[in-house]
C-alpha cells in the first residue's frame, strides 16, 4: 500500500486542484487503512440550482445535434476512458477496496458501454406501422426526455455512471450526477474526463455533477420536475424513498436497488465450474455486488461434497490489501459495513444457523472481515435479506421444485444461477414458472454480467433495466405519428361521424 503515490494518482487524472484545502470537506477514506486519502469540496445545496438550470438549458441545444454526432462525443469519452484505465483503476481501488483487477474491470465496463453506446446512436429505431385507414402513415418516433437525474452507489462508482450517462447522452439527454459520498474522488476523476471532451464537443454542461454526502441533495433530485427520468442505483429502502417521490410527480424512475441472490447446485451438477463461480460470487468485491451470490441451494445428494470443496477454497482466499498481487478480497467499505456484517453472522447464529468457516472481523486498520459460509434455513430474517458482505447462506434441498421455490421465496429478485447438466431442469430454471430473477444463468455464477443484456432485477431491486438490448427506450420518450396524406378524414374503428348537410361546406 506504501508504494500508491495517492499525489500522482490526483494529479494524473486532473483533480488534485478540486480536493479542498480546509477540513471541512467531504472526506475520502481508503477502507484498506481507515485513513483519509483526500478531502473534497462539498457542493452547496445552493449548487443543486445552478448545475440544473445549466442542465436545462444544454438539453435544449443537445436535443438538436444528431444522436450520431452525440455518439462521436461518447466515442471520444470512451478513448479518454482507455487512456486513463490504470490510473483511474487504482483510485477505485483505492476508494472501494476491490481489487485491482476489479478497479481495471469497472473501466473496461465503462469502456464497453461507451461502445455499446457509440453503435446505438444510428440505431435508435422506432416501428412503422400499418394504418387500417387508407393514405395514412403510422410510425412511432423517439425523442430525447431530458435532463435525467443518476444517482449511484458507493460499490460501483464508476461502471454505474456510464451505463446512464453514455446511454443518456446518445439518446440526447443531458445529465445530473449526484454519486455516492463514498466515493466521491472516482466521481471527481471522470467528471473531470466527461467536461474536457464535452467542451470539446461544444457540449457544455452536458454532464452535471453534485457532490454531497446529505440525504437532501438525492431527495431534492427526486423531487424536481425539470428531471423526467430519475435512475436510482442503491439499497431498497432508499429506493423505496426515492420512487414514492418520483412517482408522486408523475416522473419515471429507474430502480436498480438491492439484490439476494441464490446459486442451485442440482444433483448432475459439474461441482469443479461450480465452486469456481460460487467463490467469486460469494467473495469477490467482498461480497459488495448487487450481484453477489448469498444463498446457495444444493442437492442433498452433493451437499457435503460442494461443502468440503468450498472450505477448502475458502481457506486459501487471500485476504487483504487489494492493490496488492495475489489478494482476492479486500475490506468492507467502511465501519458501519462492518458492523452491519458482524451483526448478521450473530442473528444468524441465533437463529439457529451455524458459521462453517470465518465469521469474524479482523483485526488492524481498515474494514476487513473473513470470507464466510453460514448453514442457515432460507426463511431466517438475516437470510431473506442483503448484507453488503462475504456471507454466504448454505442450504440443501431434496427435489427440484422445492429449490426454485427457496431461490424464489425472497422479496428481491435481481439475479439467480443453477448449476446442472440436467436439460429439464435447466429449462425449467428459465420458464416462466421458474426463476422470477431479472437475470437468470445456467452454469455460470450470479455476479459478472455483460453489458449487452438488459441488466436489473424484479421485485424489491426495482423493476429498472440499464446497459443494453433494449434499456435506452427507457431514456426517451415515445411518440406515435400518424400522417394523412389522403383527401379524405376516415376515423378510426370505422366511426361516423358526419353532421347533417353537406360535409364539405363545413
Ligand atoms: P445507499 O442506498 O445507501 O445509497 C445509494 C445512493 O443514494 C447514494 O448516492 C446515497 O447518497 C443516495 N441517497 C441516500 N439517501 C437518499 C435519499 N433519501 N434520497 C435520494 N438518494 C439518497 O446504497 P449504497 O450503500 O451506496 O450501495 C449499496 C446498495 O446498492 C446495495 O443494496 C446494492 O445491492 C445496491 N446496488 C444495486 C445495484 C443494481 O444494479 N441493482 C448496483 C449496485 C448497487
Amino acid at each position: 500500500m506504501g508504494s500508491i503515490d495517492t499525489g500522482n494518482i490526483l494529479s494524473g487524472l486532473d483533480i488534485a486542484s478540486s480536493i479542498a484545502e480546509a477540513d471541512d470537506g467531504l472526506v475520502s477514506e481508503n477502507p484498506a487503512t481507515g485513513r483519509a486519502i483526500a478531502c473534497v469540496r462539498r457542493d452547496e445545496s445552493g449548487k443543486i440550482e445552478t448545475v440544473l438550470a445549466a442542465s436545462r438549458v444544454a438539453f435544449r441545444k443537445w436535443r438538436e445535434v444528431p444522436a450520431p454526432r452525440r455518439g462521436a462525443l461518447v466515442r471520444a469519452l470512451g478513448e479518454q476512458l482507455r487512456r486513463h484505465r490504470d490510473l483511474l483503476g487504482t483510485l477505485i481501488s483505492l476508494e472501494t477496496g476491490k481489487i485491482k483487477a476489479e478497479g481495471d474491470g469497472e473501466v473496461q465496463e465503462m469502456i464497453d458501454i461507451a461502445d455499446l453506446a457509440v453503435g446505438l446512436s444510428r440505431q435508435l429505431y422506432g416501428n412503422t406501422m400499418h394504418s387500417e385507414r387508407a393514405r395514412h402513415r403510422m410510425f412511432e418516433q423517439w425523442h430525447p426526455l431530458g435532463p435525467v437525474g443518476v444517482i449511484t452507489a458507493f460499490n460501483f462508482p464508476a461502471a454505474v455512471w456510464a451505463w446512464n450517462a453514455f446511454i443518456a447522452a446518445v439518446c440526447g439527454d443531458t445529465i445530473v450526477w449526484k454519486p455516492s459520498p463514498k466515493a466521491p474522488l472516482t466521481a471527481l476523476a471522470i467528471h473531470r474526463l466527461a467536461c474536457d471532451v464535452a467542451q470539446q464537443h461544444g457540449a457544455q454542461d452536458v454532464f452535471g455533477l453534485l457532490i454531497s454526502d446529505e440525504a437532501g441533495v438525492g431527495e431534492r433530485l427526486a423531487g424536481d420536475p425539470r428531471l423526467p427520468l430519475l435512475s436510482f442505483t442503491g439499497s431498497s429502502a432508499v429506493g423505496r424513498k426515492v420512487a414514492t417521490a418520483v412517482a408522486s410527480r408523475y416522473g419515471r424512475s429507474l430502480l436498480e436497488c438491492s439484490g439476494n441472490n441464490a446459486v442451485i447446485v442440482d444433483e448432475s451438477a459439474d461441482l469443479d465450474l461450480a465452486v469456481r463461480a460460487i467463490i467469486f460470487g460469494a467473495v469477490g468485491t467482498a461480497g459488495q455486488r448487487c450481484t453477489s451470490t448469498r444463498r446457495l441451494i444444493v442437492h442433498e445428494s452433493c451437499y457435503a461434497e460442494l461443502i468440503d470443496r468450498l472450505l477448502a477454497a475458502y481457506g486459501q482466499v487471500c485476504v487483504g490489501d487489494p492493490l496488492a498481487e495475489g489478494t482476492l478480497m479486500g475490506p468492507l467499505i467502511d465501519a458501519p459495513a462492518r458492523a452491519a456484517f458482524v451483526a448478521a453472522v450473530a442473528e444468524a447464529e441465533a437463529g439457529g444457523g451455524q458459521v462453517l468457516c470465518g465469521g469474524k472481523s479482523l483485526e488492524g486498520p481498515g474494514y476487513f472481515v473473513q470470507p464466510t459460509l453460514i448453514a442457515a434455513r432460507n426463511d431466517l430474517p438475516v437470510v431473506q435479506r442483503e448484507t453488503f458482505g462475504p456471507i454466504l447462506y448454505v442450504m440443501q434441498y431434496r427435489d427440484f421444485d422445492q429449490a426454485l421455490a427457496m431461490q424464489n421465496a425472497v422479496p428481491q429478485g435481481l439475479s439467480s444461477a443453477l448449476f446442472t447438466l440436467n436439460l429439464r431442469h435447466a429449462e425449467s430454471f428459465l420458464s416462466a414458472s421458474g426463476s422470477d430473477c431479472g437475470i437468470a444463468n445456467i452454469n455460470l455464477g450470479t455476479s459478472g454480467a455483460e453489458i449487452g443484456g438488459a441488466f436489473g432485477g424484479e421485485k424489491e431491486t426495482g423493476g429498472g433495466r440499464e446497459a443494453g438490448s433494449d434499456a435506452w427506450k427507457t431514456y426517451m420518450r415515445r411518440q406515435t405519428n400518424t400522417i394523412n396524406w389522403g383527401s379524405d378524414l376516415p376515423l378510426a374503428q370505422g366511426i361516423e361521424f358526419t353532421l347533417a348537410g353537406n360535409r364539405n361546406d363545413l
